[in-house]
């Protein structure tokens, strides 16, 4: 039995309890397996072992990967910049990283030219710090009013990372916060906004996030670490 299908399998294990734990099922959590660093071969054993869904976070690393592994879901997951939007949009079939209402528009205004409607969640800077990228959980409310006025883009949901800390309650406290970001969002009536993806939680701490209501989560090195 291969290292990446013993990881998986107890991934996946982890991942079934937590969602028990919130009365949902290993079925309502879609994992995205996140492969930044991780090369070609590893990624096609990934797929063969039945994972659909893969996510990198710069867009140089994903042009040289991603046409070499066809028939899988790609996510954009890292900080996009507006330069790299035209290839990004080529690449990927979800930007999950729409981190502030400019990109927003450049990638709609991107989108209209290629012709096509591209699916986002928008990213919540949850952690707290400054430095960190997303909308700011006062002016996201704001911000998707202005982002349901894009014709070719789509709302599916919201993104985000708990902070930096050993402390679980930490991370548990921004999940929460997140959650109540969702919800709220999720009763404002947008045709193109659909608030059906919540992406939270990561190797370290995606039990949590699970817990917390998350019902998308992202990857990495618990697999290919
Ligand atoms: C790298 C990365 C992940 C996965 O992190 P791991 O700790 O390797 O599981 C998830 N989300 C984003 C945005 C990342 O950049």
């Amino acid at each position: 039995m291969s290292l990446l299908k013993d990881k998986l399998e107890t991934v996946q294990a982890a991942v079934a309890k937590a969602a028990e734990k919130s009365g949902r099922t290993a079925k309502d959590i879609t994992l995205v397996a996140v492969t930044k660093g991780v090369e070609v071969a590893r990624i096609l054993e990934a797929k063969v072992l039945g994972l659909a869904k893969f996510g990198e976070n710069r867009v140089q690393e994903a042009q040289e990967k991603i046409p070499q592994i066809p028939d899988v879901e790609w996510h954009m997951i890292g900080h996009l910049q507006t330069n790299k939007i035209k290839e990004a949009l080529s690449l990927f079939s979800v930007i999950q990283s729409v981190d502030s209402l400019r990109l927003a528009r450049e990638i709609d205004r991107e989108a209209q030219v290629q012709g096509k409607t591209i699916s986002m969640l928008l990213e919540v800077n949850i952690s707290g710090e400054k430095q960190k990228f997303g909308f700011g959980t006062e002016d996201i409310y704001t911000s998707i009013d202005e982002i349901a006025k894009l014709p070719s883009v789509k709302v599916l949901g919201l993104m985000g990372m708990a902070p930096h800390s050993p402390d679980t309650q930490i991370r548990r406290i921004a999940f929460k916060k997140l959650k109540g970001i969702f919800s709220v969002c999720k009763s404002l009536k947008h045709s193109n906004v659909q608030m059906q993806v919540l992406s939270m939680g990561m190797s370290g701490d995606f039990e949590t996030a699970i817990e917390e209501g998350a019902n998308m989560v992202r990857i990495g090195r618990a697999l290919f670490g």
